[in-house]
């Protein structure tokens, strides 16, 4: 009978809940045991009442609620050895041999980490007497599974992630907001949106608003020309008789250059035009609210797809991240998909934009 544990970990996301639900209701339904660790990595390194054993009726409700009930938390402790072993400890000590991670790529980093580290951190906590071999000899492997909770849409060999489709409904809500006030006044908005290194929000956003203009990391403007063609398109998009101008800023914005485009930056050129301009960043309000029906079926398939990898994992079976491609529940290798995701950061840097679009749009098929 396996014991399975599921976190949430690093920002939260709509659809969380969702996934935490599938978890346990899953493992129950295969006779597993299920925990949930409270407040991320950080429950792991606490261990006590921050894990503790769920029930079929303790995720009631929990499809319709926003955030994550069970809690996250940005964890320093679990970036060091100590706290993984701390974690390992807690884990064992609670005979669970399986973890379900829901997070972005930070978290699904540490998650790989602990797994590669397992059998050593389980070594030295012979050695440290805190367990006797006998002991630890049921756990030599620890099953892990990654689900992939972000607003940012950010990571590679996956169509969408858990959140991302709430967070974009509610920019577009927003920006159908302003747009009404800014056509009262004839006004310009500059709306920053989440997504740091990923422009998916801003783009997706941008088209189902009919922006006039997107600034986002992958498609950088050029250096010292993005001003002029932002002026052009505004006036000409007012000569045509619009009465508001929408530019849509994501946060990670930067020119062709690498210099960040800032939404104060974007502002200045739309007054250089006589534009009645504000700016407004959307920040925490992109994050909070219920999960859209598509963030909600997702985790929900994602999280049965969760307990399911874990029954058929051997010790060899690489950790599996559960994603979606085209419409299909898939499982990618948590380290090569991880690893993707960090390489179009790199791309970004290296200046190679086209790079860095097709390592995002990197697939896996298992
Ligand atoms: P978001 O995309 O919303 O920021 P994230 O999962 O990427 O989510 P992070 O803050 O990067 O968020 O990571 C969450 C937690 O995961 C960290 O606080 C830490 O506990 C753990 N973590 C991240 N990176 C590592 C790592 N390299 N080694 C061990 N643990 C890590």
């Amino acid at each position: 009978k396996k014991k399975i544990a599921v976190m949430t970990s690093g920002g939260d996301s709509p659809g969380m809940n969702a996934a935490v639900r599938a978890v346990v209701r899953t493992a129950i339904y295969n006779d597993c045991e299920v925990f949930a660790v409270k407040e991320g990595y950080q429950g792991l390194v606490d261990g006590g009442d921050s894990i503790v054993q769920m029930h079929w009726q303790d995720v009631r409700g929990y499809l319709s609620e926003g955030g994550t009930l069970i809690g996250t938390a940005r964890c320093m402790a679990f970036k060091e050895r100590k706290g993984r072993k701390l974690g390992a400890k807690h884990l064992v000590e609670r005979g669970i041999d399986a973890l379900v991670v829901c997070g972005g790529d930070g978290s699904l980093t540490g998650a790989d980490l602990f797994r590669a580290e397992w059998p050593s951190l389980l070594e030295e906590l012979v050695t440290d007497k805190e367990f006797t071999e006998a002991e630890i000899k049921p756990y030599k492997s620890m099953s892990i599974v990654g689900l992939v909770g972000s607003i940012d849409n950010d990571m590679s060999g996956t169509d969408s992630t858990i959140g991302a489709y709430s967070a974009l409904e509610r920019i577009v809500e927003m920006v159908d907001y302003i747009d009404a006030t800014a056509k009262s006044h004839s006004r310009a908005f500059v709306v920053e949106v989440m997504g740091r290194h990923c422009g998916w929000l801003a783009l997706m956003s941008g088209i189902a608003t009919g922006a006039d203009y997107i600034f986002i990391p992958e498609r950088p403007p050029k250096a010292g020309e993005w001003q002029q063609e932002l002026k052009d398109v505004c006036l000409r998009h007012r000569e045509k008789g619009r009465r508001n101008n929408t530019v849509i800023v994501a946060e990670g914005a930067i020119d062709d250059q690498l210099n960040s485009i800032t939404s104060e930056d974007v502002k200045k050129v739309l007054v250089e035009i006589g534009l009645d301009t504000r700016v407004t960043i959307l920040g925490h309000v992109q994050r909070g609210g219920v999960a859209v029906a598509h963030d909600r079926w997702l985790a929900t398939l994602q999280g049965v797809d969760a307990v399911k990898a874990i029954l058929e994992m051997t010790p060899e079976t690489p950790s599996p991240l559960i994603g979606i491609e085209e419409n299909k529940i898939i499982r990618m290798p948590l380290v090569e998909s991880v690893k993707l995701t960090k390489s179009v950061a790199a791309a970004i840097e290296a200046k190679d934009f086209d790079l860095a679009i097709s390592l995002r749009d990197s697939e896996f098929i298992d």
